[in-house]
C-alpha cells in the first residue's frame, strides 16, 4: 500500500536547494493529517554528508543515491533513479520544484510511473474525508485558482513554485534515518554528453530573500522610474521589484518579476507603486507580512489586497516617504 510523502530534494553543485527546504516544511504539515513520514530523496555525486541537512529541517528519513553519473543533472540517469525509488517505495505523495530541473525531471517521471503530476502548485492540502492531495495552481491564464485531486493513480505527484511554503527552523539535534539505495547506472543511461557548464555571471538581486521589496508598476511611466524606486529601496535596505508590464517594455530585467510568471515573494514590507493589482501579480505577493498600495486610481484593485492605500501620484509620494524616512533616521 502507498505510504509517506517523498520530497525530491534539489542540489546544485553540492547546494541544498531553498525550495526543497520548504517543501520538506510543507510535506511535514501534510503528514499530520496522514499520520505518514516525510522522506527526502536525494541524489548526486559525493553527496551524503548533505543529508544531516535534510533532516535537520524536518526529514525523518532521506534516501540517498550516490553515482558519478549524478554529479551534474541530467534528465536520464535522475529520471532512471527517480523512477526506481518510487517503484521500491510505493511513495504516496511525491513533491518537487517546480524548477528548472523539477520542471524537467517531474513529468518525465510521473509518465514513466503512469501518474498524474499537478505543475506549478501554490498550496497543497489534504481532504479530511478522502485524504487525498488538494493540489491548487492558477489556471486558465491565472484567472481561477483550480484544485486538482490524483484520485486513480499513485503517487500523488506535484511541482511547487519556489518561495511558496514555509520552512521549518533547523534542528541540528534532530536525527533522522539515511539509507543508501543503489542503482547500477550503464552508458547507455548518460543519453548525452555535458561538455561544459556555463555559469551565468550577471549580478541580480534575489528578490525573494529581501525583506522590503519596492515594486514598480506600469504607473511608474518610464524605465528610468526605477531609479526613484531604488532610491526608497536603499533607504529601506530592500530591493526593488516590478510587474510583467514592465518587464515586457524591457524596462527592467525578468529577474525582478513579480506574479505568476515570474517570482513568488513574501517580504517583510511590499510597497506596490503604480501597480494596478492584476490577478497575476497578487498571485506573486499576496502572502507579504504588510502591503502598500500607491495608486493614482482609488478604484485599483491593489487597494484590496493592500494593508495600507495611498491615492497619489507616484511620482511625488515615493520621493516624500525617502524624505520622511531619511529625515526620521537623521
Ligand atoms: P497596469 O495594469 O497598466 O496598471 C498600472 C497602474 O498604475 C494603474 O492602476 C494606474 O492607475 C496606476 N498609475 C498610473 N500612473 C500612475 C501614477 N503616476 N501614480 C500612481 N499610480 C499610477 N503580471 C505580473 O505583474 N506578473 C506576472 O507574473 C504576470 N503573469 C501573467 C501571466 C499571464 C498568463 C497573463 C495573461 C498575464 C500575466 N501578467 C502578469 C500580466 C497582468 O495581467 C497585468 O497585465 C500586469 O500585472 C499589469 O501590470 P501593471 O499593474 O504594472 O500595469
Amino acid at each position: 500500500m502507498s505510504k509517506d510523502i517523498f520530497v525530491l530534494a534539489e542540489q546544485r553543485d553540492g547546494d541544498i536547494q531553498k525550495v526543497s527546504i520548504e517543501l520538506i516544511g510543507e510535506a511535514k504539515r501534510l503528514s499530520k493529517s496522514l499520520d505518514e513520514k516525510v522522506v527526502a530523496v536525494l541524489l548526486g555525486s559525493e553527496i551524503k554528508d548533505k543529508a544531516s541537512i535534510l533532516t535537520a529541517y524536518g526529514a525523518d528519513k532521506v534516501i540517498v543515491v550516490e553515482d558519478p553519473i549524478l554529479g551534474e543533472y541530467a534528465t536520464e540517469p535522475y529520471a532512471k533513479a527517480v523512477c526506481k525509488i518510487i517503484k521500491e517505495y510505493d511513495p504516496e505523495i511525491v513533491l518537487c520544484g517546480a524548477t528548472s530541473i523539477g520542471r524537467d525531471l517531474a513529468p518525465r517521471v510521473s509518465a514513466r510511473v503512469h501518474t498524474g503530476l499537478t505543475a506549478d502548485c501554490t498550496s497543497l492540502d489534504i481532504d479530511e474525508e478522502t485524504k487525498l492531495l488538494m493540489m491548487t495552481r492558477p489556471a486558465f491564464g491565472g484567472n481561477i485558482m483550480a484544485t486538482i485531486v490524483c484520485d486513480r493513480h499513485k503517487p500523488q505527484m506535484a511541482t511547487v513554485r519556489p518561495g511558496v511554503m514555509k520552512s521549518l527552523e533547523k534542528d541540528e539535534s534532530k536525527k533522522g534515518e539515511i539509507e543508501y539505495f543503489d542503482i547500477k547506472f550503464t552508458k547507455e543511461d548518460m543519453n548525452i554528453k555535458i561538455r561544459e557548464v556555463v555559469k551565468e555571471t550577471k549580478e541580480v538581486a534575489d528578490i525573494t530573500e529581501s525583506k522590503v521589496l519596492v515594486s514598480g508598476g506600469r504607473g511608474i511611466g518610464k524605465a528610468e522610474g526605477f531609479k526613484m524606486l531604488k532610491g526608497l529601496a536603499d533607504v529601506l535596505g530592500g530591493e526593488i521589484s516590478s510587474s510583467r508590464a514592465n518587464v515586457d517594455a524591457g524596462w527592467i530585467e525578468k529577474d525582478y518579476q513579480v506574479g505568476q510568471t515570474g517570482k513568488t515573494v513574501k517580504p517583510s514590507l511590499y510597497i506596490a507603486a503604480g501597480i494596478s493589482g492584476a490577478i497575476q501579480h497578487i498571485a506573486g505577493m499576496e502572502e507579504s507580512d504588510l502591503i502598500l498600495a500607491i495608486n493614482k486610481d482609488k478604484g485599483a484593485p491593489i487597494f484590496d489586497i493592500a494593508d495600507l492605500g495611498i491615492v497619489g501620484d507616484v511620482n511625488t509620494i515615493i520621493p516624500k516617504l525617502k524624505e520622511a524616512i531619511e529625515s526620521e533616521k537623521s
